[in-house]
């Protein structure tokens, strides 16, 4: 099978948090113009299919389920997730449908025969994977991305020795009904504490105290996140592999060097503590990394500027960092601020980074995105 401009693509979990910003970003590029979509729903199928705003044509929403519906597609763009990629992928193939599958759950990731996309990155390992016949091109995990997006210029002149990184994960990561949970928390216990709020001379232990109260009384809707997230933290997320270890801390330096395509002595150890924050939108996180060499810094920020367009360099100033580094400040844009780059005080070639960028852009919806356009040909 061949890919063309003008194909009929499958989308499937457009609807989704990673799949809204995902049509957002094709509607802001124009790529409707450049494929024919056809939209499936798990739970949707009969009812109208999205026309954004008149856009697209009218049409119904298929059924996610109906293999003979999808086995008729040259391209399947999936972010509806893990489950569903686990439950049809395998069947597709099965019966010998030989289309693109791009998806953004992790579940193919770390297949011999997948490639992980991050195109600003590995356009490389994505371009010999087309020619070699791969058929599955999937999305990085968030923070990976979010990751090799700020600090790739290090990562890609062979420059890192080894990496911690440890992580500050928004709410979204969950998806969209995480979003509504903290939100609904924040709310909650908000209304607990009004009336002492509206007194300014009220007591604020007394205000402390009843938040506290409300945040352990099982009152608050937690069918998300299991504990009450807003006015706490949670540090561990995904699944436990028994080791100590979180599969989402797994994933830092298994798929970072599979982006690369480093393999035995070239692999870089990238490990830390991955832990979820009550933030809306926007992974951040503070690496410490010991470099190969002893950069000055204008040297290392120069690296990190130059790599791709999105990566931007700030000041390691109070100010700067207060306006620029923040979850507040990436949302929404594509750019990944790097900051708090310093050297530190265990020797010269160990420095800090601190890093924020929207996930569902570059760690979620913008490489699905790039592959899409990658693959019709259109850049
Ligand atoms: P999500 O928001 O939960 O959406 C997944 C599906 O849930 C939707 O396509 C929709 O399918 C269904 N759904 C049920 N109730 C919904 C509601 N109220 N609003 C919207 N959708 C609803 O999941 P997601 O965060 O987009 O994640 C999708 C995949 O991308 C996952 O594999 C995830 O691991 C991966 N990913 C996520 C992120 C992130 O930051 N969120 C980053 C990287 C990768 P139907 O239309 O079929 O009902």
């Amino acid at each position: 099978m061949t890919f063309t401009s003008g194909d009929s693509v499958g989308f499937v979990g457009y609807r989704g948090m990673v799949g809204s910003v995902l049509m957002q970003r094709i509607i802001e590029e124009g790529d409707f113009k450049r494929i024919t979509p056809v939209f499936f729903s798990t739970s949707q199928a009969g009812k109208p299919a999205p026309t954004f705003d008149g856009l697209l044509p009218e049409s119904t929403l298929l059924d996610a389920h109906d293999l003979d519906a999808l086995a008729k597609l040259p391209i399947i763009v999936t972010a509806q997730g893990g489950d569903y990629t686990k439950a049809v992928h395998p069947k597709l193939r099965e019966r010998g449908w030989d289309g693109l599958w791009i998806d953004a759950a992790s579940t193919l990731r770390m297949n011999d025969d997948s490639v992980i996309v991050l195109d600003p990155i590995n356009r490389d390992v994505i371009d010999r994977g087309l020619e070699s016949g791969v058929k599955d091109f999937i999305g990085g995990n968030c923070t990976v991305s979010c990751l090799l997006m700020g600090l790739g210029g290090l990562w890609k002149n062979g420059l890192v020795e080894w990496a911690t990184s440890m992580t500050y994960q928004a709410a979204s990561g969950g998806g969209a009904r995480h979003m509504r949970e903290v939100l609904q928390q924040f709310g909650d216990i908000n209304g607990s504490v009004a009336q002492e709020l509206a007194d300014p001379a009220s007591a604020i232990l007394e205000i402390d105290r009843k938040v506290l109260a409300k945040q352990r009384s099982g009152e608050l809707n937690t069918d998300q996140f299991g504990v009450p997230l807003s006015g706490s933290l949670i540090p561990w997320i995904d699944t436990d592999l028994g080791n100590g270890q979180s599969r989402e801390e797994w994933k830092a330096e298994a798929e970072s060097n599979k982006i690369l395509g480093l393999t035995g002595d070239d692999r870089v150890v990238l490990d830390g503590l991955c832990v979820r924050i009550a933030t809306m939108r926007s992974h951040s996180q503070a690496l410490t990394i010991k470099l190969t060499e002893d950069l000055s810094v204008a040297e290392i920020e120069k690296l990190i500027d130059e790599d791709n367009e999105w990566a931007k360099v700030v000041p390691n100033e109070r100010e700067a960092t207060m306006q620029q580094l923040t979850p507040v400040a990436a949302s929404g844009t594509l750019e990944i601020p790097v900051g708090r780059i310093r050297k530190l005080n265990m020797g010269p070639q160990y420095i800090s980074a601190f890093t924020v960028g929207d996930q569902l852009l570059w760690g979620a919806a913008e490489p699905v995105r790039r592959m899409l356009a990658i693959a019709t040909g259109a850049i």
